[in-house]
């Protein structure tokens, strides 16, 4: 899984929902970051907009006074979300030649030649299917992560398709790729099929970050416990001392009363010593809170702590784009001041060169590290075969 991504940002809510808002048919009426939208009433959806004023805004909080917030984890995003993920909007899009610049290889950006010309030639179309996830990792303390994930698999044999994936989220961020344009879309069947499989690739390759945020949020969770329990102890052994001293004390004065010669002095002690129990008391009620605390309450509290510190996964898929997409030959004339010559890949549009290059000379692949060079009779290596180098 590469890196097709994107961190939910202020842009990135703003493109989903010009993209979303536009599929279920509401007008839009931006002026600069303010939006007033309208719903028609025959709109399948339960969002209701009304020449609703909506701010975009990077945080909620940071919304005009008269207006609704749209910002990443705003109530309004999260219910644009929903309501997309419910109907998972489908649309088609076709990448052609003509659409996309050839991608030229890493092995071509070399010194000692310069490519002259890229041709491609389609042969045929291939499909595949392209869903945009919405991900949010978060506990109910606070909130983790949240990003757009796109996933590609061929629809016909549910090969995963990563450049493709990236190239989608690239023209979508690009272009505000529309979601509901018109073509053929593959049947449900297929396609809910397809979607569960784009499902577990998505799944597999957030697992390491969840199981990071998971190791992160046990170990802020054992921290929060073991904090409470070392308060606890430290009251409680404050408390044993105050209830010794208060004890010596009632012990002292007792001894005074005993002892009194006269009746003033023994009422006085009385009184004093009446003082002291009361306080006793008190303290006594407290170390047996704290004991039980200790005992009984701490690991009702440690639950709430773990409770608070769980993590929740949601994997939304608020896209299905199909894309057609052309398979063909690309012709790549490189040439250097001796020598030229046109290599010949199979390409995809969207996807890029999808074999290997080796050197002629000694089999070892060629790449951005090891760049194409021409010799007088084959092309190579400049790393590996290169005599310059
Ligand atoms: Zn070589």
């Amino acid at each position: 899984m590469t890196d097709a991504a994107v961190a939910v940002t202020e842009r990135a809510v703003d493109e989903f929902a010009t993209d979303y808002l536009s599929s279920i048919g509401a007008t839009i009426h931006k002026d600069g970051r303010r939006w007033t939208v309208s719903l028609p009433d025959e709109a399948t959806t339960e969002l209701s907009l009304d020449n609703t004023v909506v701010h975009i805004v990077a945080d909620a909080e940071e919304a005009d006074d008269d207006a609704v917030p749209l910002a990443p984890g705003s109530d309004l995003f999260e219910r644009l979300v929903d309501d997309a993920a419910k109907r998972t909007p489908q649309g088609a899009i076709t990448l052609t030649g003509d659409d996309i610049e050839v991608d030229t290889p890493d092995w071509a950006a070399s010194d000692s030649v310069e490519v002259t010309d890229t041709q491609f030639v389609p042969y045929y179309d291939r499909k595949a299917l392209c869903v945009l996830f919405h991900i949010g990792i978060e506990t109910v303390s606070e909130y983790q992560r949240e990003l757009l994930r796109a996933v590609a698999v061929d629809l016909a044999d549910h090969e995963p398709r990563p450049r493709l994936a990236e190239t989608f989220l690239d023209l979508s961020e690009r272009d505000g790729l529309p979601l509901s344009e018109t073509s053929p879309t593959p049947k449900t069947g297929d396609l809910t099929e397809t979607v569960d499989v784009c499902r577990e690739m998505v799944e597999t390759a957030i697992s390491p970050d969840v199981q990071d945020i998971r190791n992160k949020a046990t170990r802020a969770a054992a921290a929060e416990i073991e904090e409470q329990r070392r308060y606890l102890q430290q009251r409680r052994d404050e408390l044993e001392g105050g209830v010794q001293r208060l004890e010596d004390r009632v012990s002292e004065l007792s001894a005074t009363i005993d002892s009194a010669s006269g009746r003033a002095e023994r009422l006085e002690g009385l009184r004093k010593r009446k003082e002291v129990r009361n306080e006793l008391t008190e303290l006594q009620n407290e170390l047996e809170e704290v004991r039980d605390d200790l005992d009984r309450d701490l690991p009702e509290k440690q639950a709430a702590i773990r409770d608070r510190h769980a993590l929740t996964v949601r994997i939304r898929p608020v896209t299905a784009t199909l894309v057609e997409y052309e398979r063909g030959d690309v012709n790549i004339s490189v040439r250097n001041s001796h020598h030229s010559t046109t290599l010949t890949c199979d390409y995809a549009v969207g996807i890029g060169v999808l074999n290997q290059l080796n050197c002629e000379q000694c089999g070892t692949a060629l790449n951005a590290r090891n760049p194409i060079a021409l010799s007088d009779t084959m092309y190579i290596g400049g790393r590996c075969c290169d005599e310059i180098n």
